[in-house]
């Protein structure tokens, strides 16, 4: 649609952040565009109606997706979040970045069986959804799906993710 054109148009590419060679996709324009922002969150989870029975986001620009998909389809939403975070017992999962590991963790307060929908706003290698993946089968739910704002296509997410239903709304 004429609106997603126009969301697109406000992912910014700045280059060199966080480090050398990097290409950041910064989605804070299209956040700070009000019906931009609906177009995309709509377009995120319309392929999944009446397919999931919560969602996942994870932290931190994933929250700001999840969190206004979650409140638009009536479902309850699970933060993933970074080690260290979460107050109760969490199933976490270990995965490997550029630069060092990192983990990401979860409580399980969605009734067991639960089938989740997971959102990001970036796919880059796809470690970070790959773990989150892990998470909720550690943890007994199902993976309804994986919707994506941005796919950064020459890095071999899609792949490393492995998810059939994989959504992304833009890719580079
Ligand atoms: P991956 O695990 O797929 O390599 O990296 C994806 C995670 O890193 C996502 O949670 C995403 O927020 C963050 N990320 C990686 N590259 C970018 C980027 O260019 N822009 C933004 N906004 N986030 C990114």
């Amino acid at each position: 649609s004429a609106e997603l054109e126009r969301a697109e148009s406000l992912i910014l590419e700045i280059p060199d952040y966080p480090s050398a060679g990097i290409l950041f996709r910064d989605i804070t324009p299209l956040l700070a565009d009000g019906p931009a922002f609906r177009a995309t969150v709509d377009a995120l989870i319309a392929p999944f109606r009446g397919t999931f029975d919560a969602i996942a986001g994870l932290e931190a620009r994933g929250f700001l997706l999840a969190s206004a998909a979650a409140y638009a389809s009536g479902t309850g939403l699970m933060p993933i979040r970074k080690s260290g975070k979460l107050p109760r017992p969490a199933a976490g999962v270990g995965y490997s970045l550029e630069y060092g590991i990192a983990e990401v963790e979860a409580h399980a307060d969605f009734p067991r069986g639960s089938r989740v929908l997971v959102i990001d706003d970036v796919l880059a290698t796809g470690g970070t959804l790959a773990a989150a993946h892990e998470v909720l089968r550690m943890l007994d739910y199902e993976v309804a799906g994986t919707a994506v704002l941005f796919e950064i296509d020459d890095l071999g997410g899609r792949d490393a993710v492995g998810d059939p239903r994989l959504h992304t709304v833009f890719r580079s």
